[in-house]
This record gives structure tokens, sequence and C-alpha cells, in this order.
């Protein structure tokens, strides 16, 4: 099993068709783009020196080159670590280093952010995809057919944000892949030749694991010329490509579903717009059906069973969308839809005992999607994975038909934006300040963003503390969207016996707040 045979079928059986397009300009056929991936795989293994099973870290913006090195990882045999390109610089030093990567292929940009005289990063290759290098080995005599892989062997390093502030890698497999992209076809949506599938959020994430399905499909893959998302560009893009699918977070739908409106432009020309990854609210989702059509559909997914755990499919959401009267049609909306076809997913009480519909517990998965564990992390592979089920974390209840609603996070993640942010890295940024002496960070509701961060802060006795000093030392650290949008000092943080803070009382100190 190799992700690699699926592009070099297509090369196959259809070699003229178009395969890469920036904006509406076709860069690759089928053909090509085979080709560009087979002479990249020769010369990551012959002149980097690259084995089977090393890693690569990819830090690019949405261009055709990142899924020409995607694939070229997975001829080689090389395992790709696409990491999430809005991290600051240090971060993504970390998670290089943490992976092993030997080499990093980056947009210019991006890789003229790293700082190569970094210990951790001793020996690393920094190749600029946008060099006239990487346009050389993208067209020198090809490696060959892709190797046939083990279903197990890793095909994804994921870097994904946990509770103790330290990215953990997931190992997605090629066989996780596989199924995740055939549960793509039975619970979402049937992608097409004639599709179009655009790239709008980033390829490290949801955007890019989505790219699979419709690359089996023989569809066309669409990079937009701002390399990244624009709600005017895709609306201008839809009636010129026709069919056009692309997965992105609810933050960014609302946003396209609002130009869509002030523009007068129906979302005829769209196929699919699948939304997940962050809660999107009831009255964000008829708004969109009704500016853009019955072309919606919702998946429920985490880093370690990507993209799949339950689905409200595209042909659910237009039902749906045709009748008003359809039955529970408030509740369906507003969940997460049904487990998806390929994993059993229970939600479990405290000892682990299923529950039945109705009652509130942790939700957890089993499946051939799930991965093989966290990267050089034993201890917390045990702790995700028991029994062969994933603990995801995530509370919520079933209805008798075997509709998901999520309830409530057990963990204190932050989603803003479609993006992940744990308190605990923020609130360590902020302990950074001499004048800081506690912190505490919780998520407030926004409708812009799903959520904004908002933090508590306990001055040291006689400190005076200044918000923009502690904006500036976020800067420092770690990502622009990760900042607090509110500061509040606070003389003291409310705390139970044993002396953790107790978030919920913040939460309700917000909502008196207004
Ligand atoms: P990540 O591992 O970055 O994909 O984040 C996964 C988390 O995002 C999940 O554990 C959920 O808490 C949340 N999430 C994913 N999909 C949805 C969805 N459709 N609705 C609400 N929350 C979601």
């Amino acid at each position: 099993m190799n992700l690699a045979s699926w592009l070099a079928a297509n090369a196959r059986l259809r070699p003229n068709d178009p395969a890469l397009l920036v904006g509406r300009r076709v860069v690759a056929d089928y053909a090509h783009f085979a080709a560009r991936v087979s002479s990249l795989a020769g010369w990551l293994t012959l002149n980097l020196a690259l084995r089977p099973g090393d890693r690569i870290g990819l830090l690019m913006a949405n261009v055709p080159e990142y899924l020409i090195s995607l694939y070229a990882c997975w001829e080689a045999g090389i395992v790709p670590a696409p990491v999430n390109a809005k991290l600051h610089p240090r971060e993504i030093e970390w998670i290089l280093a943490d992976a092993g990567c030997k080499a990093v292929l980056a947009t210019t940009e991006l890789g003229q952010s790293l700082r190569p005289e970094d210990p951790r990063l001793a020996g690393l290759n920094i190749v600029d995809v946008e060099s006239a290098e990487f346009a050389q080995a993208c067209s020198q005599p090809g490696f060959g057919a892709p190797p046939a892989l083990p279903g197990t062997h890793p095909a994804w390093l994921f870097y994904t944000s946990d509770t103790t502030g330290k990215p953990k890698g997931v190992m997605l497999s090629h066989g996780n892949l596989v199924s995740m992209s055939l549960c793509y076809y039975a619970d979402v949506d049937r992608p097409e030749a004639a599709d179009a599938y655009l790239y709008a959020a980033p390829i490290s994430h949801g955007a890019g694991l989505y790219g699979f399905p419709h690359l089996r499909a023989g569809a066309r893959h669409v990079l937009p010329e701002s390399r990244g998302f624009d709600a005017a560009e895709i609306l201008q893009l839809a009636p010129r490509l026709g069919r056009l699918s692309f997965f992105a977070a609810p933050t960014m739908v609302r946003r396209l579903v609002d130009e869509a409106a002030a523009a007068h432009k129906p979302g005829k020309h769209f196929r699919t717009i699948v939304y997940g990854g962050g809660p999107m609210y009831l009255q964000d989702i008829e708004r969109a059906m009704q500016v853009m059509g019955p072309c919606l559909a919702q998946i429920y997914g985490q880093g370690e069973t990507p993209m799949t755990i339950t689905a409200l499919s595209r042909e659910m959401h237009a039902r749906m969308h045709a009748d008003p009267a359809y039955p529970r049609r408030r509740e369906r909306l507003a969940s997460v839809g049904v487990a998806q076809s390929c994993v059993d997913v229970r939600v479990v009480g405290d000892t682990g005992h299923p529950l039945p519909a109705g009652e509130i517990g942790e939700i957890v998965v089993r499946g051939p999607t799930v991965m093989q564990g966290y990267w050089n992390n034993r201890e917390a592979t045990q702790e995700a994975v028991q029994n062969g089920w994933l603990r995801t974390g995530d509370m919520g209840c079933f209805d008798e038909d075997g509709f998901l609603t999520l309830k409530d996070r057990s963990k204190d993640l932050i989603i803003s934006g479609g993006s992940n942010i744990y308190p605990r890295e923020v609130e360590e940024a902020l302990l950074a300040h001499p004048a800081v002496q506690e912190v505490s960070v919780i998520g407030r509701h926004s409708v812009e963003w799903g959520e904004d961060v908002v933090a508590f802060v306990v001055p040291r006795p006689g400190e005076h503390l200044d918000t923009a000093e502690l904006d500036a030392l976020c800067l420092e650290s770690i990502a622009r969207f990760k900042r607090p949008k509110t500061y509040i000092v606070t003389d003291a943080l409310p705390k139970n016996n044993y002396g953790k803070v107790l978030k919920t009382e913040l939460r309700k100190r917000l909502l008196q707040a207004g």
C-alpha cells in the first residue's frame, strides 16, 4: 500500500488530464505531475542521501511543490512532516528537531525564517522549493514505480498541540490515510474526475488530507494564487473552474458566506464545501445553506484519527436544505453526524463502559484510521489509545438514531479560526514576564473566530502590568494567532483544594462581565 501508487495509476489512466493548477492556469497534467514526483524522489534519494523511513519537514505556503514533495516522499519511502506555516519559527524549529528531520523543503520566505546555526538543527538541509535547483531536481530522470509498502509504513507525521504545551507527532500510516480517503467516498461525498479540489486552508492539516480522495478520483488540484485562504478569490474561481470542492474551518466558511452574500454570488458552482475541525454554530450553518445552496458537508475528526470520527454528509445536508420539515432538522444540523463507515465510535463513562443514548461521556474511537502512536512518546500513546480505543478527550452524546452531538472538550483546548490553541503554551509564554506571578488562559465565544483567547493575569506584589509588554512577549515565542485578545488583570485566581485553577469559575466571571 503506497499513496504514491494512486498518482502513478492516474498518470497511466488519464495522462493528459489537468492535474495541477495555480488559479485557472494548468501547470501540469497527470503524466507531468507523476514525472516530476518521480524525479524528485530520485533526487531526494541520490542527492540528499535520504533513506526509507527518514523524515523530511515540509514548510510551505499552498503551492504545487507541496503536493509534488508529498508524493515524492512516498515514492522514496520517506516520511513527510508537514508543518503548519502559521507557527512561530521557534515552534517550527522545535518540531523539525523533534521529528529528527534531515531536510526541510520550504518556500523561500518560510525557509529564511529558520536559524540553521541553532544546534538543534545541526545537519538540517534547507531546500528552497522556489529555487532553480529545486526545479532542476524535479526534471531529472525519474525514479521508477512507487514501491509497495506495508500498510503500517508511516506516511505523515502530523504535529498536533497538546495540553503540556509541546506538540506531539501523530504517526499516520499509508493504511490510515487510505482508510480515511475511502471514508470520504462513503460518508462525505463521491468526488469525480470532473471536479476541482481547492487547497484553500493549510495543506499541513485537513485541506491536505482531503487531497487524497480527490487524487484517487483524478480531479483537478487547484492551488490558489494567493497561496492561502481568500474568500473573494474563491468566489471568482468557482464559476471559472466549475464543480469546486474544498475543506475549511468554520471561520473560513463563514467569511466565504459573508462575501458571497454581499456579492450576490450564489454557490451553484461549488460541488462540496466540507467544514469541520471546530464547532460551527447552527445559525451559521443555516445561513451557509441559504447562501451557498446544498453543497455543504461536515466532518468531525482529530489528528489521531484524521477527519474520521463522524460525518454529516453532503447528501444529508442537501435533504435538510430541500425539506424544512425534515425530522429533527435543528438537532441534526447542530450535531456532528453519524459514525463514519470504517470506525466504531462510542460514548463512555468514567470507567470506560459504553453509555446509552442521551448520556454525555467521553468519545472514543476504534478502527483503521486510528494513528500508529505518537512519535517517540510511548507514554502519551498508551494514555491516548487503550485496548485499541482512541480517547478523543471530547465529550458528547449520541441520540437514538446514532447522531453525535459534541458538548464540551474535556481538555481545555481553544479552537480559534479552526486552529488549536492549548492554554498551557500561552500561559508559559506569559509567565516568562518578570512581573507576572500567575496566569490562566481560557477561550471565550467569538462570532468571528469561534473562540478567542482571554488571559487572566496576576501581577507580582507591587508590580504594574503593561499589557503591551505581555503582547510583545507572546510575539517573541508563540504564533500570532495564539496571542490573547483580552487581558484581565486580577488579584488572585480561583483555585480548588489541590491548588488547581478553576477554569469553570473564570468562564463564569467572563460571562458575568458580559
Ligand atoms: P485537530 O487534532 O487539530 O484536528 O483537533 C481536533 C479537535 O477539534 C477535536 O478533538 C474536536 O475537539 C474539534 N473538532 C473537530 N471537528 C469538529 C467539529 N466538526 N465540530 C466541533 N469540534 C470539532
